[in-house]
Parts: C-alpha cells; structure tokens; sequence
C-alpha cells in the first residue's frame, strides 16, 4: 500500500489551521476506524470531505452590511438589520442618529407628569437642564396641604 495516499491528523490539522483534536473529533464522529496501531490514517476521499467541512466552517458566508445608509459596518448577526452599533443606538434611544449628550433630555417636550415643556412652565438651569414650573408650583401646594391637615 502507498503511504502517500494517507494523510494524518496531525498534518492535516495543521494544513486546514484546526487542532489535531478537531480532526480526531471529526473522524470519531463520522466513525472512521483507527489503523490496528491505533492511529487515524486519512485515505484521499475523507481528506477531502474534512477539507470541504472545515473551508465551509472557517469562511462562514460574510454578513450583509448594515442596513444604515452610508454605514459599511457588518450587521450584528445573522437575520439582523443593523450592526451591533445602530442596534445599541435604535434600543437605548429609539433612534439611529447619533446622539449626543443630553440629546435625550433636550428631545423631551413634557416633564414626566406630561406637563409641557413651554417657556412659561420651564425653569432653566445655568448648565441647561430644565425643571418643569408646575411640578414645583404642585409640590409646593402639595407640602402645605400636608402641613395644613394635622394628622
Ligand atoms: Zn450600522
Ligand atoms: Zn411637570
């Protein structure tokens, strides 16, 4: 018998960049008898099966790109719309823009009691947040039924 016509994991795991372990796993899971010696000798027709396993495994099909015009990121999964950076964006602000740093507050157009956000009804801080006047005014007359009501 030519020994030419064999191949062993350990080369072949080596030319296909996987761990000898892996080739050894392949062939034990597909059944593949070890020589009398107790080594895999790989004939031709499995090596190219093994081939054919592991090119398909390690070049996967690319992922499309982001759905985002103008954004050549790879989408975060397979099925996804977005990369994994649009993604983070669409679930934390609702939003695919950029956002900047109180974007999210300054978007806001009410208080969290749905009072307007109006000049009348707005204090404005020097650093440019904002508390809604009715809260105060509420609050305000809120504490001084609490104190005018004895308990
Ligand atoms: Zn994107
Ligand atoms: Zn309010």
């Amino acid at each position: 018998m030519n020994s030419a016509a064999w191949t062993s994991p350990p080369v072949l795991a080596d030319d296909l960049g996987i761990t000898r372990q892996g080739v050894r796993a392949w062939l034990k899971r597909h059944g593949y008898p070890k020589d009398d010696d107790g080594f895999y000798r790989i004939d031709a027709a499995t090596e190219a099966r093994m081939r054919a396993h592991f090119a398909a495994r390690k070049t996967p099909p690319p992922l499309g790109p982001c759905s985002v015009d103008e954004c050549d990121r790879p989408r975060r999964s397979r099925g996804a719309e977005l990369c994994a950076l649009h993604h983070q964006r669409m679930s934390r602000h609702g939003t695919l823009e950029r956002s900047l740093p109180g974007q999210n507050q300054r978007a806001k157009t009410h208080c969290p009691k749905g009072h307007p956000y109006t000049p009348e009804n707005t204090y404005r801080f020097a650093d440019g947040r904002r508390r809604c006047r009715r809260c105060r005014l509420d609050r305000a007359a809120a504490a001084k039924r609490t104190r005018a009501t004895p308990a």
